[in-house]
């Protein structure tokens, strides 16, 4: 029997819009002052690894129910959103999944959101994240089609572990052939994510800071998140970021470097020789939820303020149902306005979406990471 864990937890409805029209003005702040800047957009559920951390193959298997391809939001129907979340003042725009570069002619939609500008005439970031795997087939179309940069997760280089890690036997020389794929065309800069789990992958850190040093792309090293209900996350297996800047500062010397801008999810560090910069992304033991921009899109079309909110508003609901662009700029504008949003910061005080007794956090696969 087929299972979806999702949409049985998600009990959201087309937005009701309450007040007058919203013309987006460039600026939209939420409840807590935060700006709207930043949106993720899914564009697809599906993935071609089973990362024990998100898509454990016990829960992702055979009988799991993947969205149909009716359900998923089409490459017209993304870009219309994207310009009116441009128009409310979103400036960065990340594609992930699931696996984004599954999701069939992938060029042809960042072709159409490359042509986007801010409402000061800037281009777009247009970035995403990616496994890598499909990544050395797929570098030069993505950029010849717009793509500014990309993010590659990569959480070990001993190919035993890696495989053990996404747990679909790819090779670590797979992606790596990705990473250097995206560097010879230009996708840069480049990031890479390493999600630490103590006990499985720690011992890698100090391997991965060696071989990425030098080279120009920027290692970034994730705390396990408790995203979703399914990965079984315990505290236990997070390795506080500030001992990964330990371990490595053994080694290399780091001097900690500035902010980017506020907004910026990752702390940075300079290493003394000038061999370039790591990031620590403290989810749970430094919550940054104070400078949260980010909105995101799930595959088929429903708005979450928070990667770890239970309930998203229906967007697709309103493009299908014939609403108007000031309509549905007016809905997003009322939805952002409304959002309070901080679950890292509540962490442990508090389950996610009280707002929603016995709602579930949606997955990270489903809502895009
Ligand atoms: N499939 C693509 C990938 O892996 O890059 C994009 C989607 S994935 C959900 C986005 C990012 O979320 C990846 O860098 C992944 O490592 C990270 N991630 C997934 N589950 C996580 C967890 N439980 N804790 C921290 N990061 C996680
Ligand atoms: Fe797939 Fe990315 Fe999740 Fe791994 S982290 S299972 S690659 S979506
Ligand atoms: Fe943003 Fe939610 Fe993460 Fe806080 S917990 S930083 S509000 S996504």
């Amino acid at each position: 029997m087929s299972r979806r864990i999702i949409p049985v937890a998600d009990l959201s409805t087309a937005p009701v819009i309450a007040g007058p029209t919203q013309t987006p003005s460039g600026v939209l702040h939420d409840a807590l002052a935060r700006p709207l800047r930043d949106l993720r957009i899914s564009v697809t559920d599906r993935c071609n690894f089973r990362c024990v951390y998100c898509m454990p193959r016990a829960v992702f298997d055979k009988d799991y129910a993947f969205l149909p391809h009716s359900a998923l939001l089409s490459f017209e129907e993304i870009e219309r959103l994207a310009q009116l979340f441009v128009a409310h003042g979103v400036e960065k725009i990340r594609l992930t999944g699931g696996e984004p570069l599954l999701r069939k002619n992938l060029e042809f939609l960042i072709d159409r959101l490359a042509r986007l500008t801010t409402p000061a005439g800037r281009p777009l970031d247009l970035t995403l994240t990616t496994n890598g795997s499909l990544l050395a087939r797929k570098a030069r179309s993505l950029k010849d089609a717009g793509l500014t940069r990309v993010t590659v997760s990569l959480d070990a280089l001993d190919d035993a572990l890696i495989r053990r890690m996404n747990d679909a036997d790819f090779a670590v020389a797979d992606v790596l052939d990705g990473i250097a794929a995206a560097h010879a065309v230009g996708l840069a800069p480049l990031k890479v994510n390493m999600v630490v789990k103590r006990g499985t992958n720690d011992g890698e850190i100090v391997a991965m800071a060696r071989h990425f040093k030098g080279t120009g792309a920027v290692l970034r090293f994730i705390e396990y998140m408790d995203v979703g209900t399914s990965n079984g996350w315990n505290m236990t297996e997070v390795l506080p970021s500030a001992e990964v800047v330990s371990r490595i500062a053994e080694h290399f010397p780091l001097v900690p470097l500035e902010a980017h801008s506020a907004a910026e999810t990752a702390q940075r560090w300079g290493y003394v020789d000038g061999g370039g910069e790591i990031g620590v992304i403290s989810s749970v033991t430094r919550a940054f939820c104070g400078a949260c921009t980010r909105a995101r899109l799930s595959t088929e079309g429903k708005l979450y303020l928070c990667l770890f909110a239970s309930t998203g508003h229906d967007l697709r609901a309103l493009l299908r149902g014939a609403a108007s662009d000031a309509e549905i700029a007016t809905a997003i504008a009322e939805i952002w306005q409304g959002r309070s949003d901080r679950y890292s910061q509540l962490r442990g005080s508090q389950p996610a979406d009280p707002g929603e007794p016995g709602g579930r956090r949606v997955e990270m696969s489903y809502i895009g990471g």
